[in-house]
């Protein structure tokens, strides 16, 4: 007797993969495909359809997570099928979130004779999301009572006009009138000396930012304080402060001790951060704590099954995977209090050197010099005999790979227009030198190029980058 291969398929699975017959052909992109393909083959053309994108390390635009360690990108990998909602299924996972809750609860100084609440989100829109929907049915509650005619005026939510673009978005999807306090030349945060002039008995609440997205500048969160504490003993109409730490959430206490700007602070009542950002895990991740449950109205928490019993949520999303709430607790695991002081020291540094490069090169304005996060802002210099701008110096940027957005300040500060850099935990000092000697090249090219300066007449709005 003899015997022959008689699997089909499986010799199939031996061919090389550029030898394959499905490899001659174009990916299905907007109907499916009648026959399926052999998932390796399907693996290669998938990524390939991605080699051309960018690569996410050399994007200074983004303050999101690019790199996390073996370690941990095995164990979210292994536990990315577990669903964050499903409390009753998944225990250990239900106490590790706990566990993060009070972890952070610790680090932002949750007063211990109140009872904070707190819980991970999709990232920080979903948490400023909750936190001004706490905020809104908090207001409701207390001005009711206080006999307001609910009707007469919107609710408003005091906030300064360099806001992320959340907060936009809570406020339309919320019906919530948006105060934006002006930013000017010199005030470039939350200006104190009129913050208080746009707050009335309509107001839901006052939003400090620690890290403003446009410079990475910090508001002045504790003389909010000050004049938010001063306010409420002359009304009955109190207000309180939401602090949108996105960024400062997983920095300041590590690196910045000493700035009061969390529940150490009485008017603080609630704190977003994004785990994705300077807690560095990979997006999405965030997490919103309350100082006490007393400003989480009752109605906005929901109670799902929990091992026979109920446990309190509050979520706008329902399922998602757990994998990246593992994941932060493997960073805070892995790093403790001293590995998130040294990774950010040292990105501190690599930010540092930029920026003392960038002065030297004569042509630029410092707006921030990584004063706090490791973030640099800067804009052109007035005057210079030169014939491009900070956009064309993104696009020569972009040309050797950097990623690096240049875009107009908001509202009535939009003359001026910043470059700005992000530089994060996996922006070695390398790599920073790199980008040194890459933008000194490309200065000199467009120092020497024949520009056609198309945008010379009018203002270069909707162009670059817009977050
Ligand atoms: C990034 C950021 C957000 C939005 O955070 P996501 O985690 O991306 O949803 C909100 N506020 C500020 C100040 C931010 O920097």
């Amino acid at each position: 007797m003899l015997f022959s291969r008689n699997d089909q398929e499986e010799s199939k699975y031996l061919d090389p993969i550029f030898g394959n017959e499905h490899e001659s052909r174009d990916l299905p992109k907007y109907k499916f495909a009648d026959k399926s393909v052999q998932p390796r083959v399907a693996y290669q053309m998938v990524k390939d359809e991605l080699e051309d994108e960018g690569n996410a390390r050399q994007n200074l635009a983004t303050f999101c997570q690019t790199y996390m360690e073996p370690e941990a990108t095995k164990i979210m990998a292994e536990t990315l099928e577990k669903n964050a909602i499903d409390k009753s299924e998944y225990p250990r996972t239900t106490e590790i979130e706990n566990r993060c809750v009070n972890m952070i609860a610790d680090l932002w100084h949750a007063p211990k004779d109140e009872q904070f609440m707190g819980t991970s989100t999709v990232g920080s829109s979903e948490a400023c999301m909750l936190g001004g929907l706490a905020m809104k049915f908090s207001w409701r509650e207390r001005a009711k009572k206080l006999g307001l005619d609910l009707n007469a005026h919107k609710p408003n939510l005091v906030i300064s006009s360099s806001y992320q673009i959340c907060w936009k978005k809570f406020c339309t999807y919320w019906d919530i009138e948006m105060r934006e306090v002006p930013l000017d030349r010199e005030h470039l945060s939350l200006n104190m000396d009129k913050v208080m002039d746009y707050v009335d008995e309509y107001t839901i609440g006052i939003v400090g930012i620690m890290g403003i997205t446009y410079t990475g500048q910090y508001d002045n969160i504790k003389k909010l304080d000050e004049l938010v504490e001063e306010y409420n003993k002359h009304t009955d109409y109190k207000v309180y402060i939401h602090v949108d730490a996105a960024s400062g959430g997983f920095y300041t206490p590590f690196m910045e001790p000493k700035i009061d700007w969390d529940f150490k602070l009485k008017n603080v009542v609630s704190i977003n951060a994004s785990g994705h950002k300077f807690g560095l895990v990979y997006p999405g991740i965030g997490w919103v704590l309350w100082r006490d449950k007393r400003f989480l109205p009752k109605d906005l928490v929901f109670n799902v099954s929990y091992l026979g019993g109920e446990m309190p949520t509050m979520a706008i999303n329902f399922s998602r995977s757990a994998s990246q709430i593992i994941g932060q607790y493997y960073n805070f695991v892995r790093y403790g209090f001293a590995g998130y002081h040294d990774i950010h020291l040292r990105t501190h540094k690599v930010a540092e050197y930029i920026i003392e490069e960038i002065k030297k090169m004569g042509r630029f304005d410092i707006v921030n010099g990584a004063d706090h996060l490791p973030i640099l802002c800067y804009s052109l210099k007035k005057n210079l005999n030169q014939n491009w701008t900070l956009y064309d110096l993104t696009d020569h940027l972009r040309m050797r790979g950097w990623q690096v957005p240049t875009y107009p300040m908001p509202d009535n500060l939009n003359d001026l227009i910043v470059q700005r850099i992000v530089c994060r935990a996996d922006l070695g000092m390398n790599n920073a030198v790199e980008l040194i000697e890459d933008m000194k090249a490309s200065i000199k090219e467009l120092d020497n190029a024949r520009l056609v300066d198309k945008f010379k007449d009018s203002h270069p709005k909707n162009y670059g980058f817009t977050h």
